[in-house]
């Protein structure tokens, strides 16, 4: 089944200008790109975005990281999308993530993991409103 996942480059894969690698990662594994955005994320809209997390003694942390510098914002379409994603990106924790992933490769911790993926169709729906109107996605 054809299905949209939202897939975040964070502030350290910008900032090592890894975008490039990963996306062309991404594009092998065959997703399609809908949307794409960068900004600058305020500290209100990752708190907003993680609200989930709230409660988490990292949580104050997180945002900080994901407020340090610039993101690049991604709708992806693709068979089964959200669980192939989960699968590229490998593990929360690049120590746990399975060889050849793209947190084992460019993630430098269990934090600062490189990149955000949707993790249920649920809220990939969630949060690909979050960022995009949906007449702008292709
Ligand atoms: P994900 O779905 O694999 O991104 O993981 P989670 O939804 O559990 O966590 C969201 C994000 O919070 C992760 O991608 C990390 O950037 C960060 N994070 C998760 N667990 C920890 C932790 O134990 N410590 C710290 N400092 N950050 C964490």
């Amino acid at each position: 089944m054809l299905q949209r996942t939202l897939t975040i480059l964070k502030p350290d894969t910008v900032s090592a200008r890894r975008c490039g690698a990963v996306i062309d990662r991404l594009e092998r594994e065959g997703f399609a790109i809908l949307g794409v955005r960068t900004l600058h994320l305020t500290q209100t809209q990752a708190e907003a975005f993680y609200a989930v997390h709230r409660q988490r003694p990292f949580f104050a942390s997180l945002v900080k990281f994901m407020t340090e510098g610039p993101i690049w914002v991604l709708a992806l379409e693709r068979e089964n999308a959200v669980v192939h994603l989960r699968t590229v990106m490998g593990a929360t924790n690049p120590a746990n993530a399975d060889p050849g992933t793209i947190r084992a490769d460019f993630a430098t911790s269990i934090e600062r993991n490189a990149i955000h993926g949707s993790d249920s169709p649920e809220n990939a729906a969630l949060e690909l409103a979050f960022f995009f109107p949906s007449y702008e996605l292709v």
